[in-house]
């Protein structure tokens, strides 16, 4: 066998990029890149046909399809790895998808905010020097209650700052209930260390009292905190100290009560048929000095820790060195600003909020949405599809035991295994992201958002053709 024959068939890269669809390649991405890709193509044929010269079949497939493997190469290169997907899982604060999604209004006007220059940290009343708070600090301070307000990059930016302020090299009492951790490795002991406050444990896992508080309280106390245990419950026989007490408490003896309340609620979520989840209202009125959430879990917002209290502590706050490292950038005090005025009016904002909106609605119109989808499906050849009544879950470590009725499209596929349809989903221009449950695909209407059943029609059609 001549083996050299093969090597002469594999075109010269002068050649290769004299080809039609190459040179357009080239004039839409980059010459450097389709050279490289050449290349790269080019020399593992060579590779293939020294490891491999009996292989006649495979050599001579390899090189008929080289400009083909060139383009798929570029293209891969080239293309954008974020992308927008569709979040099938039922879950609506999925922090692998990128927890709330924003409204369409609020990302306009963040987008003309972030293509132009802004206001950010100038007052246009006097013409110096402002604040990138004060365009939502007044809004903010409206809706809650509390005297001040600013935000930083997260939650967990925000309880590191707070302790960082006002307890460096002191004591800061919790109790043992509420050591919690969030995923993604924030631990409430360690965020303690790293901001150098010295933790004081009180009580038990499941029972802490009042005078388990007061009994630690010395001249090296900074401060005591109470942490949301917002992903897991603590049930049985247990005790805990309420806000209100805890606020009492801190004022007899001087000391800033802070609360880390994990998500954001700004209203009663049990006029959606969830759980009361302690909002940052409530808090306010019992009395706590310094209370931080998260801007994109319940909330509905862009990703943030937001500091709400009494003024003397978040000035403080505001001036500590550590708040340049961690300070919010334009794009989200524009969306931090649209979310607030939303709550301004709790009706629009149950109506305006994506995330809200879909806590709020309703099993009929989930079922009646998978129906319609389901029957367009249908059409498809090579699919076993039908609709199930399923459960939807809030996520994003909030309200870890609720449950909410919805529905799902089915979707058993004839042809290949339910593992191969959810890579091939994953793969579509569009990823479509769902459950497997059974060796069947689930998609939960829920969090499909609004004409996106379009694009998962057109997408798992174009697997099919
Ligand atoms: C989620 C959560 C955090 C971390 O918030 P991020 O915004 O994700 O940084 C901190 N504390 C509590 C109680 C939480 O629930």
């Amino acid at each position: 066998m001549d083996v050299n024959k093969y090597y002469r068939n594999i075109p010269k890269v002068d050649i290769i990029m004299e080809d039609e669809r190459i040179k357009e390649l080239s004039d839409d991405t980059s010459r450097d890149l389709v050279l490289e890709c050449i290349r790269k193509v080019t020399e593992d044929i060579r590779a293939f046909i020294s490891d491999n010269p009996e292989k006649e079949e495979e050599i001579n497939s390899l090189t008929k399809n080289l400009i083909n493997n060139i383009i798929l190469q570029v293209n891969r290169l080239s293309s954008y790895k974020m992308k927008k997907v569709i979040n099938g899982t039922g879950t609506i604060l999925h922090t692998n998808l990128g927890r709330a999604p924003i409204s369409i209004d609020a990302a306009e006007r963040a987008k003309s905010i972030a293509t132009g220059y802004s206001n950010l940290e100038f007052d246009l009343e006097s013409g110096i020097r402002g604040s990138r708070y004060s365009h939502f600090e007044k809004i903010v301070s409206k809706i809650t209650g509390a005297e001040a307000a600013m935000a930083v990059n997260n939650n967990a930016a925000a309880v590191l700052l707070i302790l960082s302020s006002l307890a460096k090299d002191k004591e800061v009492i919790v109790s043992r209930g509420e050591l919690v951790e969030i995923g993604g490795s924030f631990r409430v002991p360690d965020v303690m260390k790293q901001s150098g406050a010295k933790l004081v444990e009180v009580g038990t896992t499941n029972k802490t009292r009042l005078n388990d508080y007061e009994e630690r309280i010395s001249s090296e106390t900074a401060a005591l905190l109470k942490v949301h245990t917002s992903n897991y419950r603590i049930v049985g026989f247990t005790e805990s100290v309420s806000i209100e007490e805890l606020s009492d408490l801190g004022r007899k003896y001087n000391l800033p009560v802070i609360e880390d309340i994990g998500s954001g609620v700004l209203m009663d979520l049990t006029r959606f048929g969830l759980t009361y989840e302690p909002t940052v209202q409530h808090s306010i009125r019992a009395g706590v000095d310094i209370l931080c959430f998260s801007g994109d879990k319940l909330l509905g917002g862009p990703q943030a820790g937001i500091i709400v209290g009494k003024k003397q502590y978040i000035d403080k706050i505001k001036k500590h060195p550590l708040n340049r490292a961690l300070r919010i950038d334009k794009f989200t005090a524009a969306l931090l600003e649209s979310i607030f005025h939303e709550y301004i009016d709790q009706e629009k904002a149950s109506e305006n909020i994506p995330v809200l909106k879909m806590m709020k609605m309703n099993n009929e119109d989930i079922r009646l949405r998978a129906e319609a989808l389901a029957e367009r499906l249908k059409e498809i050849k090579g699919l076993n599809i039908s609709v199930e009544e399923c459960f939807s879950q809030i996520g994003g470590g909030a309200l870890p035991l609720e449950k909410m009725k919805s529905h799902a499209v089915c979707i058993k596929p004839e042809t290949m295994s339910c593992a191969a349809f959810e890579r091939q989903l994953r793969h579509l221009e569009v990823p479509i992201i769902g459950r497997v449950v059974n060796d069947t695909f689930l998609i939960d209407l829920r969090t499909v958002l609004e004409g996106e059943d379009q694009i998962i029609y057109d997408g798992i059609k174009s697997m099919f053709k």
